[in-house]
């Protein structure tokens, strides 16, 4: 459990950071949120936040699709979240909660005549699904939100009442993790996570016009995959059927970090084992998130002062 939140301006015990049941975000699921990873090193006793700024950029862009003013900038959030685990004296891997809503207590679905608030917790967690290194998913019978409906490209709280239609389905059918595709039909990500998949050698991900959240994590893989693994990324539309025959499939993102996708519908991936490619960027990512390769370090913002 976290100590404290930023709640109202301020760091307060995490008891008191409570909202009432009249609070629109609540009734109506008008948030935006961010979900940020912080990784313990053990041998430099440095906490880093990883890709802090990239993040609150991002949060920046879902405030401004949802009408919310942020009263701070993406400098002032990383320095109260850079506070906020020294308070909880943090030493472990650490997931970072921010979120901005709509405060006013009342009835009105709408955005604009409505105060906004900010707040933030973390707390300490490990993995996201258990078999990082073969999860079994299905193709959702949940398609993805559409732009022009909910945008999938702001991470806003109330959309991911369609994540978990799409997670919970899977998990209830014995699935890991579900993969959701557009109202078109083709893939579009995994139910709180981006998907690539290798053909002939090639990393292929859908483009960001295909309702997916436009993921760190991803941008992360596609940069390290060029420059260390000399792997280029083909961002196009991915068929259904293009995920039964690929060599090799994986999530990212934030929460799923890298996890390799050992069966798509009952079919086996590839051989059904981790692959080449996914073991490398998993092994190359779980390196640079706790600032391992200097090349990247500068993505890691350290808690504590040396
Ligand atoms: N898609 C969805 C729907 C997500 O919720 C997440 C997790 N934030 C991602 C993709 C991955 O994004 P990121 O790598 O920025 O965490």
């Amino acid at each position: 459990m976290p100590k404290y939140a930023f709640f109202g301006g301020e760091f307060v015990p995490i008891e008191k950071a409570k909202v009432s049941i009249m609070t629109h975000a609540f009734n109506y699921g008008t948030g935006c949120f961010e979900g940020i990873r912080a990784y313990w090193n053990e041998e430099e006793e440095q906490l880093f936040i990883f890709r802090m700024r990239e993040h609150y950029e991002r949060f920046h862009r879902s405030c401004g699709i949802l009408h919310i003013e942020l009263p701070y900038s993406v400098e002032q959030l990383g320095e109260i979240t850079v506070d906020l685990l020294r308070k909880e004296d943090a030493r472990t891997d650490t997931y970072i909660r921010p979120l901005a809503y709509k405060a006013t207590e009342g009835i009105g679905v709408r955005l604009h005549d409505l105060e906004d608030e900010f707040a933030l917790f973390a707390l300490p967690f490990g993995k996201y699904i258990e078999k990082e290194e073969g999860a079994n998913v299905c193709v959702s019978s949940w398609s993805r939100i559409s732009d022009n409906a909910v945008p999938a490209r702001a991470k806003i709280t109330g959309a991911y009442v369609n994540s978990a239609l799409s997670k919970t389905e899977a998990v209830l059918n014995g699935f890991d993790e579900a993969i959701v595709l557009t109202s078109d039909g083709h893939v579009s990500e995994g139910s709180a996570e981006n998907l690539f998949i290798v053909r002939n050698g090639v990393l292929i991900t859908p483009p960001v016009t295909e309702d997916i959240l436009e993921g760190i994590t991803r941008a992360t893989m596609i940069q390290v995959a060029r420059e260390k693994l000399d792997l280029e990324t083909v961002e196009r539309k991915i068929d259904r059927t293009e995920l039964y025959v690929a060599e090799e499939a994986f999530f990212c993102g934030t929460g799923v970090q890298v996890a390799a996708i050992a069966t798509i519908d009952h079919r086996p991936v590839g051989t059904g084992k981790l692959g080449p490619i996914v073991k490398g960027l998993r092994d190359l990512y779980f390196d640079i998130v706790r600032g391992k390769v200097e090349d990247y370090r500068d993505w890691c913002t350290p808690v504590y002062s040396k």
